[in-house]
Formats: C-alpha cells, structure tokens, sequence
C-alpha cells in the first residue's frame, strides 16, 4: 500500500502499553508543515490506533488530551490522522519492519519532532533529553503538563493549552504555550508556518522554555478542524 511516506525507523522504546517508533532516518518525511524532521509516534499495542480511538485505549498514549473526543471517536478535534501514518508504522512494526535503536548517532545534527502522533512524555524523559542533545533542534507538545510528576519536561515540550486560562496557568508554572483558537492573545506568536509557511525545522520555536517562555498560537487546522470548540 502506498502511504504517501516511508516506514524507514527505529523502535525507541517499549513498555507493556505502548511502543515509541522514531521514523524519517533515511528518506526525509513529507510533512510540509514539519519540513525535514524525524518524526517520534507513540502507539497503542494492542489494537491498530484506529481500533485505539474507537475503543477508547487512545487514553493510553493521548492521557486526557481533550482532542480525543468523547473516547469512543465521536467529536474527536485532534488534527493527526490515525488511519494514516499512525496505522502504517503500527502494521510496519507488528510485521517486524522496525529494530531497536542501537545509537543516538541516528539523531546526530537532526531535527526531532517528539509526538507526531501521542503524548510524548511516555518517552523516557532521559532518554528524550539525550536525543535532543545530540539533534541539532527539536519540538514536542503535551497536554499533561499540569501532572506534578512531568514538570521536568518544561525544558523540552510546549505545554499544550486549550484556552486563555490555561496559558496562563501554565506560563505561571514555566511552560512555554501552544495554542489552538481563533484569535491571538497579546503573548502569542502566529505559528511562523501558518504566516508564512516557514516549516517547524526552519522555525524550532516550540522546543520548551529555554530561558524564557514563549506562546504559540494557530487557526484551528487539520483533520479534526471540523469539531474544534473553543474553549
Ligand atoms: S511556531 Fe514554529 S515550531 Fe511551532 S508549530 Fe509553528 S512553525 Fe512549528
């Protein structure tokens, strides 16, 4: 089947739930919003990550991300579409296509995108921390940034907001912002690919609070934009 992108990638890491696969190494990915980034999907074990939504176990890898929908499929706003590349990678590693990394120095002077599809802090926090260290720019987002046990990943991801209230919760506890809705506040930042089609590897600015925080704003876009509500 041809899905638009290749399945070219590394098993990063593995718990009972879910399996963390980096993709992008050898041919660059498509994604012309992204630019040339490898791309890190968590996924869903069990069931293929259509099965995932419909039966509710997304929960395992999104956590009570609101762009979920009511957990059985319905209403779901999140932009990635799971029938896409989040199933093709899932089919390629149950069909053993995907060997666990070996080295970091696949990362080596690349961009990295933690999160193409799943809430990246199921990642090792180490083991993210030593891949952005050895990549040449990263960007990653959360929605449970307000977990007491993730605080440490400010340095790396954007805390995820889903309204006004909760950016500033958020910057109050040192995160930096991202932002789906219609209209900017005064802190945000216009995404630099939605004004001018600049790609995150170009831009990097949703890489954490790196000393100083940033907000991120964008139109309501993607797959999901349909049942987008805001908040
Ligand atoms: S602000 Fe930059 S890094 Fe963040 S989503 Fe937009 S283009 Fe990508």
């Amino acid at each position: 089947m041809d899905w638009g992108f290749t399945l070219n990638g590394f098993i990063l890491h593995e718990d009972r739930d879910r399996v963390i696969i980096a993709t992008g190494f050898e041919t660059p990915s498509d994604n012309r919003k992204t630019g040339d980034m490898i791309q890190v999907w968590i996924l869903v074990k069990s069931v293929s990550p259509t099965e995932a939504i419909r039966t509710g176990l997304d929960r395992l890898i999104c956590g009570s991300c609101v762009h979920r929908g009511d957990g059985h499929g319905g209403g779901r706003s999140c932009y990635v579409n799971a029938g896409q590349a989040p199933l093709g990678i899932w089919r390629a590693w149950r069909a053993g296509r995907y060997a666990p990394l070996r080295s970091l120095e696949a990362f080596a002077g690349r961009k990295v995108r933690f999160g193409a599809y799943g809430d990246p802090t199921w990642i090792p926090l180490s083991l993210a921390l030593a891949i952005a260290g050895v990549a040449s720019g990263h960007t990653g987002y959360t929605h449970q940034w307000r977990k007491p046990s993730l605080q440490a990943w400010r340095s790396l991801l954007m805390a995820s907001v889903d309204s006004i209230a909760e950016l500033v919760i958020a910057r109050s506890l040192g995160w930096s912002t991202f932002r789906v809705g219609s209209e900017a506040s005064v802190v945000e930042n216009l995404c630099a690919s939605d004004r001018d089609g600049t790609p995150c590897a170009v831009c990097l600015l949703c890489a954490g609070a790196r000393g100083g925080l940033e907000s991120v704003h964008i139109p309501p876009h993607g797959k999901g934009s349909a049942h987008f509500l805001e908040a």
